[in-house]
């Protein structure tokens, strides 16, 4: 067997980490955590440490490690068949099975599924449909796509430009043109602290009608959202946004995508949180939680208005040139099978709901008074501890100080794992769907005892 030494080594020489300071990894600065095995919500190194992955990888393992369902679903794919592609009417029986599987799931106006790899492409995918539909309709110049600052959707060149956080657009020359964004729907960072949540909101809507005036609704294609905002701060919208935003985006003809790679399939204790908040999307963006990351798969579920139009297209314009070699690739389906029956036979959708409550409230009883938490805020499964220097202020901490990543760093001590959000001192918990209230009680003991020793 390979040593550590030997692999960090390794590690360091030839591996091209994604979102890593490339330049501390290189010189041993960085942790390389080399991760071994994993069961329920607790992942191990080689090191032997056990930890509590209160994140569930990127927010992906939604059933949790070491499911003996899914590991012999995608053995058994693999024995009997691989890969075979999607071009040109070939399917699979899992591929088939999932696609009945996802749109009986989706809500009712919505038809069909298109299966890529990773929620980057399944967004990529997304805008390429908006723009075709758009031309079939007639309408070339019905190409912009707004979305909001601190809206994650990806880091491609589309996708990266779609997604609004700083570090996703320096240096890679981005924003492209003819993407937009528009305000953050994050109270707790509302420009007038005086400004009331109702106010806010309309403040939200009328920036959006607003840039649309400005920039002409027949230039608008797409709005492109989170249900809630995930990795710009994990904030849940403020009261009204989406009954607000809505209308709004009907009026002037705008293609909804509701972003649900980190809300579908249960995060927020309903199957999509398009249900949750009643969002009405014309296009649904799935990835993590369609196979709970044992395989990688993503999706746009997309609506029978829409359906139609990219029908009518072939008919007149010949078959619909897009695709990936694994769109729609047996193992990645096999998983996603099995996968959505755990979800179901173990009720993964409502104890997100109900231990991701008590996640919730047990964590924000316990913070309540911390000079240094300025919110503690989620929904379902998901929780965000936001740290400030002065709570009564609301004055943030210096960038430099890293004051979030001292935290969880005192909390991996501790043998939990949150994330340092990149944007901002904000803690964020995402925890396996299958948490139990015990485990919750673990991951807020944590976070307590890190953020004293680090405030002291
Ligand atoms: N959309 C949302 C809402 C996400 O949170 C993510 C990833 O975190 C993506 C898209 C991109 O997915 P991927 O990293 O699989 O490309």
């Amino acid at each position: 067997m390979l040593t550590n030494d030997q692999l960090s080594q390794w590690d360091r020489d030839t591996f091209f980490h994604p979102s890593t300071h490339l330049a501390q990894h290189a010189r041993g600065e960085s942790a390389n955590r080399i991760i071994k095995t994993a069961s329920g919500v607790y992942i191990e190194d080689r090191d032997g440490n056990r930890m509590l992955d209160a994140f569930a990888g990127l927010y992906c393992v939604n059933v949790g490690y070491g499911r003996p369902e899914i590991a012999e679903a995608i053995a058994d794919q693999a024995k009997e068949l691989a890969y075979y592609h999607s071009y040109v009417g070939h399917g699979t029986e899992a591929s088939i099975t999932l696609a009945k599987m996802v749109v009986d799931r989706a809500p009712a106006n919505m038809s069909k599924v298109y299966f890529g790899l990773g929620g980057s492409d399944a967004n990529e995918t997304n805008i390429k449909l908006v723009w075709y539909i758009n031309n079939v309709l007639g309408r070339p110049q019905k190409k912009k796509i707004i979305s909001r600052w601190r809206g994650y959707h990806g880091s491609g060149l589309i996708t990266g430009s779609l997604t609004g956080l700083g570090l996703f657009h320096a240096k890679f020359d981005l924003p492209l043109a003819g993407i937009l964004h528009t305000e953050a729907p994050y109270y707790y960072r509302r420009p007038d602290l005086n400004m009331s949540e109702a106010d806010f909101t309309a403040h939200c809507a009328s920036e959006l009608e607003a840039m649309i005036e400005r920039e002409g609704a027949d230039t608008i294609a797409a709005f492109i959202a989170e249900p809630l905002l995930g990795t710009g701060g994990i904030v849940p919208p403020p009261a009204g946004y989406w009954a607000a935003i809505q209308p709004i985006l009907k009026k002037h003809d705008i293609i909804l995508i509701a972003d649900e790679v980190v809300t579908g399939f249960g995060r927020l204790g309903t199957m999509f949180g398009s249900a949750h908040y009643d969002i009405e999307p014309d296009i649904i963006t799935i990835a993590k939680g369609l196979t709970s990351a044992y395989a990688p798969l993503s999706g746009s579920i997309i609506s029978d208005k829409l359906w139609k139009v990219l029908e009518e297209g072939t008919d007149t314009y010949g078959p619909f040139g897009h695709g990936w070699t694994y769109s729609a690739h047996p193992i990645g389906a096999a998983a996603g099978v099995a996968n959505l029956k755990l979800i179901d036979s173990l009720g993964l959708v409502d104890n997100a709901g109900i231990t991701g409550a008590y996640l919730n409230t047990t964590m924000e009883a316990a913070l309540a008074d911390h000079p240094h938490v300025g919110e503690v805020r989620g929904e379902g499964m998901l929780c965000s501890v936001e740290l400030v220097r002065d709570r009564d202020t609301r004055t943030f901490f210096d960038a430099g100080d890293k004051f979030a990543a001292r935290v969880v760093a005192a909390m991996l001590k501790r043998g939990v794992i949150a994330r340092a959000m990149p944007q901002g001192d904000i803690i964020g918990f995402a925890p396996p769907l299958c948490l139990t209230k015990s485990e919750a009680d673990t991951i807020v003991s944590a976070t307590v005892d890190a953020l004293n020793e680090v405030s002291a």
